[in-house]
């Protein structure tokens, strides 16, 4: 069922960058809530209880974001943004708003650095003007290199092979791609993991562990993907094992949690080696 969609005027578009984003200047969310839907969500945690139970079922549409951004006073030349924090900017109803596209030029045209952080391969639409960015970085998220993993945890996600080709076509239009593996869910073949994402012509790559439980800054996830997980010997040593094996095909441009989402890393130019 599609989400039940909202439109409203939000107070501010940008948010100075804090926690894990400190290094940023600012994060910036198109909508509030995300019909991806993941099971694992952390960005749930922060809406009402009530919207956390049907979190996937609901987005809010800031509608007034592209002229709360052209309106800005404050200048954004070389100022780094991180879109988006808690809303994925390429989720289903992007299609049809087209509200995160509407807000490439502007940050182009006033010298913004940008990260996007996307599991969608609608980015790939936004091509030309992601060109016209001095800094930016296209993450791509590819958590699992298994289907049934990915349904299991991700049921409202792209498939996994979408993700991976949108992240070729993105490097191979230029522009700068991670790949985010984070949360990395339980993987079947750590190496062929690594063949698959090295393969996309990402220069950055990032890992993080999995956490089975709800915990304040990190989303839980529901029983039958903690059963999967179980199944498939999903621990601390199997991270690990698969992180190696991430090393041995990427080298050591494979970056661990929060060091991987750092703009000096995302953003350097020329790529690090
Ligand atoms: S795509 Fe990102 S923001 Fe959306 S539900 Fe999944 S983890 Fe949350």
């Amino acid at each position: 069922m599609p989400p039940a969609i909202e439109c409203y005027d939000a107070g501010q578009i940008l948010t100075p960058g804090a926690g894990y984003l400190g290094d940023y200047d600012y994060s910036l969310n198109p909508y509030v809530g995300c019909a991806f839907g993941c099971s694992y969500c952390y960005a749930a945690f922060f809406a009402t209880p009530e919207r956390q139970a049907s979190w996937g079922d609901w987005v809010r549409v800031k509608r007034n974001a592209a002229l709360k951004l052209s309106r800005l006073r404050r200048s954004l030349a070389g100022k780094t943004i991180y879109m988006s924090s808690a809303t994925d900017p390429y989720q289903p109803i992007e299609r049809r708003l087209e509200l995160t596209r509407s807000l490439l030029p502007i940050l182009a045209e006033k010298g913004a650095r940008l990260v996007v952080q996307t599991r969608s391969p609608l980015v790939v639409r936004d091509i030309d003007l992601l060109q016209r960015f001095d800094r930016v970085c296209v993450n791509l998220s590819v958590t699992t290199d298994s289907e049934a993993v990915r349904r299991a945890f991700e049921p409202r996600n792209p498939p996994i092979a979408d993700r991976l080709r949108a992240a070729s076509t993105v490097a191979a239009a230029g522009i700068p791609v991670a790949i985010t593996m984070t949360p990395l869910l339980p993987v079947e073949d750590p190496a062929e993991l690594a063949r698959l994402v090295g393969r996309t012509g990402a220069s950055r790559f990032v890992v993080e562990s999995f956490s089975p439980t709800a915990g304040r800054f990190r989303g839980g996830t529901g029983e039958p993907a903690r059963e999967l997980a179980r199944r498939m010997h999903w621990d601390g040593a199997a991270y690990e094992r698969t992180r190696q094996a991430l090393i041995r095909e990427l080298g050591p441009n494979v970056r661990e949690g929060e060091a991987g989402f750092s703009p000096g890393y995302l953003l350097s130019s020329p790529a690090p080696p």
